[in-house]
């Protein structure tokens, strides 16, 4: 890749006179040698599969196979088309898809990683529904998709992208980053409004811990995408506005490194302290283990 900072990929767009996505696309198909539409009908594969998991999610419904979680993307959606939401009918529906992708993750189902598993709702929940909103073509969201590829690129390059290793603001955090500039750009921002908007997202995670109940990616991950994604809208909207990261983003990439190196283990994906270890997180996770094993008794 030609760049290795958000600093540096706005510069290679600036000479190169292309979009982030358009960059990616063209850098992703010259390391992996294929061919521009080889590397691009790959990625609208998996927006398909993103629509697909959206529309699942929403219409029939899953549980987990713990049966821990399930229907909420249906009962924000149904809440949503029956009155006026808080957060606006746009911003619901970005919460009521992440959730319904997160849960079909949760069920086992079919998704994208967006950098991970537990991240995989914000990006399909922001584009499907900016989509929708906008009328854009499958086109235009697959080379956001790569927009936010460039992003995740540089996140996982120079801090993390996984929970067990930064906790959750690697994951949920930089799947908002990714979200905000991809669609920053897709808006018509420009590839530094976009880098501000990665910035500006990903402040409002730092320190996000991982703690997921009883080790299974359900609570509280279901619900950190749905907010996820109203994140990355309010970063998209602030960037567009003309507002900038004081901090530059790299820089804040920085500090997402910085914290997740000092957080303590129990805090990064072992379930060993947070939400997993309250009263209930403690009770449910009895419950599931204590299930299973009486489970495997009886199957032997
Ligand atoms: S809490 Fe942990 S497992 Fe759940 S989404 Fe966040 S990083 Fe992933």
């Amino acid at each position: 890749m030609k760049f290795s900072t958000l600093q540096e990929l706005a510069a290679c767009c600036g000479e190169d006179q292309v979009t982030i996505g358009e960059l990616m696309l063209s850098e992703q198909a010259k390391e992996s040698g294929k061919s521009e539409q080889q590397t691009f009908d790959a990625m609208a594969n998996y927006y398909r599969i993103m629509k697909e998991a959206v529309r699942k999610g929403l219409e029939e419904g899953v549980t987990s196979r713990s049966g821990l979680t399930g229907g909420d993307a249906r009962r924000v959606h149904q809440y949503m088309n029956e009155g006026v939401p808080s957060l606006g009918t746009e911003a619901c529906t970005a919460l009521a898809y992440a959730l319904a992708v997160s849960e079909i993750n949760a069920s086992m189902g079919r998704i994208v990683a967006t950098p991970t598993a537990g991240s995989c709702g914000i990006i399909p929940g922001v584009f499907v529904s900016a989509q929708e909103r906008y009328g854009w073509d499958d086109e235009r969201l697959v080379m956001g998709l790569f927009a936010a590829g460039a992003i995740g690129y540089v996140i996982a390059n120079n801090s993390f992208i996984s929970g067990a290793e930064g906790g959750c603001q690697a994951e949920v955090g930089s799947a908002i980053g990714m979200a905000a500039g991809a669609l920053t750009e897709l808006r018509g921002g420009t590839p530094e409004q976009a880098v501000h908007a990665v910035g500006l997202a990903l402040k409002n995670s730092l320190g996000l811990i991982c703690d997921p109940v009883g080790g299974l990616v359900e609570i509280p991950c279901i619900v950190r995408n749905g907010f996820g994604a109203v994140t990355a809208l309010a970063a998209t909207d602030m960037a567009l506005a003309g507002v900038r990261s004081v901090i530059p983003s790299d820089e804040v990439i920085g500090v997402m490194l910085e914290v997740g190196s000092a957080m303590p283990s129990k805090h990064r994906e072992t379930a060993k302290g947070g939400l997993a270890q309250t009263p209930t997180g403690r009770r449910i996770m009895s419950e599931l283990y204590g299930r299973k094993t009486k489970d495997s008794g009886e199957n032997r």
